[in-house]
């Protein structure tokens, strides 16, 4: 990416209407706009102003607070105005219109999106664990969701893949140096205590990625859909579910007849959960196309529930659903009414499928659900620290996790190390170490780095 640094400016707070609004302006030489939109170009850096912002013809478009911040110290590195005005979109256009008017000279323009943030990646402000992190902050859905992006935004995250990096440097230095004097090299592995620092690298590795799960589920949630025969219960289970918990966050009502869906949380995690049409054989047009929407959301569930009614056991329909849900999504079997069949709540984990035993109306074995719908999830209750991740964090720690085995592999070739044995594990440490330094943005390649800013709300 080259690294652009012609002044940008933005709205930085969100369209609408609101107590103030933002305009923010980054880049160098900003004195001329300061000049004429705040009448003076001898702001204090970090101190509020209270002036009037100024057309060219003097009148005032409004009055505020401006705020310097001298390079580096401000978000972006670089040199920063903020004009806190009133938060009306009228208002807040004709401040920005008239900060690119009087920017012209200076070549401002519109900032794209996330590119705030993307200039404090380019100038180290924050790393690109941290600049992602900003972006998950602003997105979460869950309190649990905003506390773990935000101890990614303070270095949570980074810090934990520093550590790992260091480790594999610390190691890769031993093996080059053993490469570099032949004659210390017999059984340089067992003096280094090379095996055991790999392991322990690979042990500390594994943690990390169980928590970096934990922080991906907590981004990204769950889709689960509710499957089932027309009357069994899932509008009543969704209800269920929802009403257990009091935060819901998003209720959306769908367009196709009777999908509706909902996201509630579970312990902080996100569970998109759609309530499909009944899955039956289309009576008419609108229902068909009905029904191949509600195909789609089956197969992109993380989880499948199915819904069955416990009185009547499953019928042929049930069976012709079954056949169709795709192989690698787990299944959970909910037999519904059982205040009518006179079972008890219950769970019972056949090899096939879970079955859980519940009362959608009656609220019985609810709780057994949302345990269960965690445990499909892989959701741990135990890991304290978390931070949030994304699944590009995932893809990478996996792929360090793989080299590292490679390397344990070459290590194990026999107890005299072979120049080429040392040759391949110190090559497999240093794959390990690109990929993990992929995370926080060192060797990130431009176009991966365009993606993720791109993804950013403007302003920020
Ligand atoms: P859907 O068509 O699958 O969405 O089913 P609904 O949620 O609309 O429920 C169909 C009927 O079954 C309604 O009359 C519900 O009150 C009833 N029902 C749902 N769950 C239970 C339950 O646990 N026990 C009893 N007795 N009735 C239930
Ligand atoms: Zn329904």
């Amino acid at each position: 990416m080259n690294h652009d640094t012609t002044p940008i400016a933005a709205i930085a707070t969100p369209p609408g209407r609101g107590g103030i609004g933002v305009v923010r302006i980054s880049g160098k030489n900003l004195a001329p706009v300061m000049e004429a939109v705040c009448g003076t170009s001898a702001l204090q850096p970090r101190h509020a102003t209270y002036l009037p912002f100024r057309h060219a013809d003097g009148s005032a478009i409004d009055q505020g607070l401006a705020i310097y911040f001298k390079a580096p110290h401000s978000y972006t590195g670089e040199d920063v105005l903020e004009l806190h005005g009133h938060g009306g979109p009228v208002v807040m256009q004709m401040l920005l219109a008239r900060c690119l008017e009087a920017g012209r000279d200076i070549d401002l323009r519109l900032a794209e999106p996330g590119e705030f943030t993307q200039r404090a990646f380019l100038n180290d402000k924050l790393d690109l664990a941290q600049a992602e992190a900003v972006a998950d902050l602003i997105e979460a859905s869950t309190e649990a969701a905003a506390k773990s992006a935000s101890a990614s935004l303070t270095g949570a995250f980074s810090r934990a893949i520093h550590g790992l990096v260091e480790k594999v440097i610390h190691l890769r230095m031993l093996v080059e140096a053993t490469l570099d004097f032949p004659e210390e090299e017999i059984d340089f592995l067992e003096k280094s205590d090379a095996r055991g620092q790999l392991e322990r690298i690979r042990a500390d590795l594994e943690q990390v990625f169980a928590e970096a799960s934990q922080g991906a589920l907590l981004r990204e949630g769950l889709n689960v859909v509710l499957a089932g025969q027309p009357n069994v219960g899932k509008s009543s289970l969704l209800n269920a579910l929802a009403g257990a918990e009091i935060a819901i966050v998003t209720p959306i009502a769908g367009t196709t007849r009777d999908k509706v869906s909902e996201t509630i949380q579970i312990e902080g995690i996100p569970l998109n959960i759609v309530d499909t049409a009944g899955i039956r054989e289309a009576g008419d047009e609108v229902e068909r196309i009905g029904i191949e929407r509600t195909w789609g959301e089956v197969f992109r569930a993380d989880v499948i529930v199915h819904l069955l009614d416990a009185g009547r056991g499953p019928t042929r329909a049930d069976e012709d659903i079954t056949q169709r849900f795709p192989p690698n999504v787990p299944v959970l079997r909910v037999w519904n009414k059982i205040d009518l069949s006179g079972h008890k709540p219950a769970v019972d984990r056949a090899a096939e499928a879970t079955h859980i035993y519940l009362s959608a109306t009656e609220r019985a074995g609810i709780d057994l659900l949302r345990a269960e719908l965690l445990r499909v999830a892989g959701w741990q209750q135990t890991a304290e620290s978390r931070f949030i991740a994304r699944e590009r964090h995932l893809v990478a720690l996996k792929a360090a996790r793989e080299h590292l085995a490679f390397a344990a592999e070459h290590a194990m070739a026999g107890g005299q190390t072979s120049d080429q044995a040392l040759d391949l594990f110190a090559e497999e440490l240093r794959i390990a170490q690109e990929r993990l330094s992929s995370i926080t943005g060192e060797f990130t390649p431009d176009d991966l780095l365009g993606v993720i800013f791109s993804r950013f709300c403007i302003g920020k």
